[in-house]
């Protein structure tokens, strides 16, 4: 398959496309570099199936102009993705998850290509169903400080759909729950990356509000493989993608303090508006349709990721 990654310098984007090169796909990387960073893709960039294109995918005329020949996929991860990052960038996270995958979904249209829309389990807002099927609608402020987000999701999904109902457009709708792992920014200001460089500087560990908020950390690695499953199988979705090993902040911190050797303190700052108190997928939908379910807990998958982090900080 010839396959456009939107977002493909991204954090995940990168990894998804190690993972379509690695079985032989042709890989072409849409980005604008806006989170995303040029070192995720340099080590595929002589790759002879790997082309990447600097180019904004709410730019219709650019996009268009940015891709030719023949294309099976169009996989859309192309967002801001971290709160800091969308907190940072209300409109442009607007603008590319209902303009943005607008033209996508043209470019799929076009080519006669499947759509593959990469979601959230911010759809579901602050949940108060737990843990979260994919039936569940969802609690989500329209206005508040993370609505540019969870609504610009919601957009995609919906316009995703109605491609799908009234073009006939080949789709698949993936809900990814917080992943981690290596090629996050050291500086994204997700709880991951905040927790592991602050233990690595010794520094104190930041736990907004009283810790005690729940959330489902997936290895990037069992993520990806539940996306590729998604987008080869023959379910349009939403389908929930995520680890259901459900950790308070504050046990989390404990077990980054415990892995990283560190003697760093925990601090308690606000907790954000709109901030989930729990969040946990419920993915009967994935091992039942997709025979998909992940491999690596928590305490591994830390293990693995930090080493990139000392790194990063030069402390290897
Ligand atoms: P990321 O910020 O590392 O990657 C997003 C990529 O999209 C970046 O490379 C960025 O430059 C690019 N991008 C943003 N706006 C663009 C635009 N207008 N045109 C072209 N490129 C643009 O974030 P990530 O964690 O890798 O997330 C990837 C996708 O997965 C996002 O759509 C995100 O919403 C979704 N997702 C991620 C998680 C997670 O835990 N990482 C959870 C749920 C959903
Ligand atoms: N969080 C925290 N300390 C930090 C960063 C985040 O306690 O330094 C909390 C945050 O309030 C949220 C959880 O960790 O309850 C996950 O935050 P993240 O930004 O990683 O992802 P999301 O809120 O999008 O799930």
């Amino acid at each position: 398959m010839r396959v456009v990654v939107a977002g493909g310098a991204g954090f995940l984007g990168s990894h998804l496309c190690d993972a379509l090169l690695a079985r032989g796909d042709r890989v072409v990387s849409v980005d604008n570099f806006v989170t995303g960073r040029p070192a995720n893709i340099a080590h595929v960039a002589e790759h002879p199936d790997f082309e990447s294109v600097e180019v904004d995918v709410v730019d219709a005329g650019a996009l268009t102009d940015a891709l030719d020949g023949e294309i099976d996929a169009v996989m859309n991860l192309a967002s801001a993705a971290s709160p800091k990052d969308y907190y940072a960038l209300p409109i442009e996270t607007l603008d590319v998850g209902s303009l943005g995958t607008r033209n996508l979904l043209e470019v799929s249209r076009r080519h006669g290509a499947r759509f593959f829309m990469a979601s959230t389990s911010e759809v579901y807002g602050d949940p108060l169903e737990h843990p979260q099927p994919e039936t569940y609608w969802g609690h989500v402020n329209p206005i508040g400080q993370r609505s540019m987000y969870d609504e610009a999701k919601r957009f995609s999904e919906a316009l995703t759909m109605a491609y799908h109902r009234t073009h006939g457009l080949d789709v698949r709708i993936v809900r990814i729950f917080n992943t981690y792992g290596p090629r996050m920014q050291p500086d994204d200001g997700r709880v991951v990356s905040n927790f592991i460089v602050q233990a690595l500087r010794g520094e104190p560990l930041t736990v907004f509000g009283d810790g005690r908020q729940t959330r489902s950390f997936c290895y990037v690695a069992d993520e990806v493989r539940g996306l590729l499953a998604l987008l080869d199988g023959d379910q349009t979705g939403p389908i929930n993608i995520g680890n259901p090993g459900e950790f308070t902040m504050l046990e989390l911190a404990d077990l980054v303090i415990e892995l990283t050797g560190s003697a760093s303190p925990i601090v308690h700052r606000d907790l954000p508006q709109d901030d989930p108190k729990q969040r946990q997928p419920d993915i009967t939908l994935a091992r039942t349709h997709l025979g998909w379910e992940p491999e690596i807990v928590l305490r591994e998958g830390l293990a693995l990721t930090i080493p990139y982090f000392a790194a990063e900080l030069g402390l290897d």
